[in-house]
């Protein structure tokens, strides 16, 4: 099974991609971690993308193409994948296409999680002040003026995206608005059918 989960930053993504992972046994391959992991370590993309990310900007197509095309060879995503994060404007999009083809693989779905904006920023912060509950550290740009930017990032070459999926009758919608469990629910279902 190879997916693409699509949506807004705070959308859910993450969520429901680790439910996947255990319902089909396949990795998720989320470029955010992925990006994060490469600050933390201190790698030159890390170094490359460590600013742009706090802003809530989008790292380079490049950068993020070429992660996934590394990712990709891995043992554990011969079998499938979910990607979450990627692809997030048409150009990665385009790549992916590509990618694929080259090793004669096709994606199963594509799943976009529909939500409403004016619910995001409190999503956010909730998932903020959790992880500060826990002891945890919040992520650089889970901050408004990151935010913001992240949705305007999202509006402008993420968006555009759905679009690409949609015009090739590639593209399932499921409410993203609903509880977790109906939302793990809807998407089981628009991939089953
Ligand atoms: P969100 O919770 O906003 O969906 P992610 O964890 O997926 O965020 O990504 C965090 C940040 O990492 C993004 O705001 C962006 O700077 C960078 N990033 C992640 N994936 C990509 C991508 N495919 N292309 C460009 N930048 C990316």
């Amino acid at each position: 099974m190879k997916l693409v989960l699509l949506g807004p930053p705070g959308a859910g993504k993450g969520t429901q991609a680790e439910r996947l992972v255990k319902k089909h046994g396949i990795p998720q391959l989320s470029t955010g971690d992925m990006l994060r992991a490469a600050v933390k370590a201190g790698t030159p993309v890390g170094l490359q993308a460590k600013a742009v990310m706090e802003s809530g900007g989008l790292v380079s197509d490049e950068i993020v193409v070429g992660i996934i095309a590394d990712r990709m060879e891995e043992p554990d995503a011969v079998n499938g994948f979910i990607l979450d994060g990627f692809p997030r404007t048409v150009a990665q999009a385009q790549a992916l296409d590509v990618m694929l083809e080259k090793k004669g693989l096709k994606l199963d779905g594509i799943v976009e999680l529909k939500v409403d904006e004016n619910a995001l920023m409190a999503r956010i912060e909730k998932r903020a002040a959790e992880t500060l509950a826990a002891g945890g550290v919040v992520r650089a740009d889970d901050n408004p003026d990151a935010f913001k930017k992240r949705l305007v990032a999202y509006r402008e070459q993420t968006a555009p995206v759905s679009a690409y999926y949609a015009s090739r009758g590639t593209l399932k919608t499921v409410d993203g608005m609903a509880s977790i469990d109906d939302v793990t629910r809807a998407i089981d279902s628009v991939l089953a059918g």
